[in-house]
């Protein structure tokens, strides 16, 4: 399609929208009497109107029923995760039975390497990306320690080859062969939280399972956003949050999979009541059983309040299906590459998408390095009503998620940025 720089054209976009109507079922702020054009849904996604419904169904079940609300209340608090399996495993490609919903996203992580980074002398070593996540490399490094080992020696991150700005699945698949026998894990984000780009996860599955080494991804910036195919591609374990593409709201509940050949083998866990087989699990046995599935590694009871706006989310999800999503977020994030494009040769600016424009290597994150302009123009798109991150050194990171923004956002945002670069200069 040949993109228009105009109002009207964005306009008519939105107009033949399949998805337009669902703008309205999110609470945007407001800036000026006016929603503000957010690009940040892949950190905190927006509030869906309907989740306030879920959360009270809770809270008036508590008030009416209080402990009997765990089997009378109208969706039974006992198995209320049990909603998730079904619409959730769609969503990410797995089985019912290979997702569970519980804990946080770093937590299950570190519940998940318990499973799957078994160290020993001669194969512990972990391959992950460079600038992971923070929390992962932390993980990283505390895991490793915690079995005795050397992080500097034992991590192994892939990293960009000079004046790049983006991975070369050849270094990774290279690598993980090269370490070969001594590789424990391979853990790496389906897409990288700061340039966006999205990794093969088939390829590095079938590449770290040829050496040897269990695969497993954390998928906070692809759930909800991508096409994922967990159990197809054979990836032994993830796990993801909810709260960016999928709209859980702060800190809620994390999901995680595990890939059903692992349902039924002694691999250690860390065991809690939750986690014990369903018939029994109130008969107070004094020996762990656990339930075959990613069920089995629950703990605790779980956090109903938190997995509410998760299951509002995920019931939206369900009824739109991921392939309409992609369709717009494609579409949607090449006019809004378009119209930096377009803004870019407006005012001769020299600021640079270091997301990958390859549509199989990108989702609905464009980063896009300041090289003039920097921080002060940052501050002026948010004050100007463009939600959007910084993040050091130079780069901002813009989401257009195709749940709620408009084509007429990105025309938008797009004078924004022309007025802020150059009342800048
Ligand atoms: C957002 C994010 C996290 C956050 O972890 P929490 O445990 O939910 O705080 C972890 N990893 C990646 C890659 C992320 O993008």
């Amino acid at each position: 399609m040949t993109f228009q720089n105009t109002r009207e054209f964005a306009q008519q976009l939105d107009a033949q929208d399949e998805l337009k109507s669902y703008r309205n079922e999110f609470i945007f702020p407001q800036h000026e009497g006016k929603d503000v054009i957010y690009f940040t849904g892949n950190s905190l996604g927006l509030q869906p109107k309907r989740t306030k419904k879920y959360v009270d169904d809770v809270m008036n079940d508590w008030a009416n029923l209080a402990v009997e609300g765990h089997f009378y209340a109208e969706k039974p608090w006992w198995d209320y995760q049990e909603r998730f399996a079904e619409p959730l495993s769609k969503l990410v490609g797995a089985k019912p039975s290979e997702v569970a919903v519980m804990n946080t996203l770093t937590v299950n992580l570190h519940l998940l390497m318990v499973s799957f980074y078994r160290p020993t002398k001669s194969r512990y070593k972990i391959i992950c990306e460079e600038k992971a996540f923070p929390s992962d490399q932390y993980m990283f490094q505390s895991q490793v320690s915690h079995h005795g080992y050397n992080p500097s020696e034992a991590i192994i991150e892939i990293k960009r080859r000079e004046g790049e700005h983006n991975i070369r699945l050849e270094d990774i698949l290279s690598k993980i062969e090269e370490v070969g026998d001594e590789l424990a894990l391979v853990l790496f984000g389906g897409v990288n939280y700061y340039t966006g780009q999205v990794f093969d996860m088939k390829a590095i599955t079938d590449a770290g399972h040829k050496v040897g080494a269990n695969v497993g991804f954390d998928l906070a910036h692809a759930a909800g956003n991508i096409k994922l195919d967990l159990h197809n591609w054979n990836v032994d374990f993830a796990a993801w949050c909810s709260y960016k593409y999928m709209n859980s709201g702060p800190g809620n509940a994390s999901g995680c999979f595990v890939h059903e050949r692992h349902h039924q083998s002694n691999l250690p866990r860390f065991a809690g009541w939750w986690g014990h087989n369903k018939e029994r699990r109130f008969k107070m046995e004094p020996t762990f059983d656990p339930v075959h599935g990613a069920d089995g590694w629950q703990i605790s009871n779980l956090p109903i309040l938190s997995l509410a706006p998760y299951l509002a989310s995920v019931d939206m999800f369900a009824e739109i299906g991921m392939e309409k999503l992609i369709q717009k977020r494609n579409q949607i994030t090449s006019y809004l590459e378009f119209i930096l494009h377009e803004i870019a040769t407006e005012v001769t600016s020299t600021f640079e998408i270091i997301t990958p424009s390859n549509q199989e290597e990108r989702a609905c994150q464009l980063s896009v390095f300041l090289h003039g302009e920097g921080r002060s123009l940052f501050d002026y798109l948010m004050s100007n009503g463009v939600i959007t991150d910084w993040r050091e050194p130079n780069v901002i990171r813009l989401a257009p998620v195709p749940l709620y923004t408009s084509y007429e956002d990105m025309y938008e945002f797009g004078q924004i940025l022309k007025r802020g670069i150059l009342e800048n200069n």
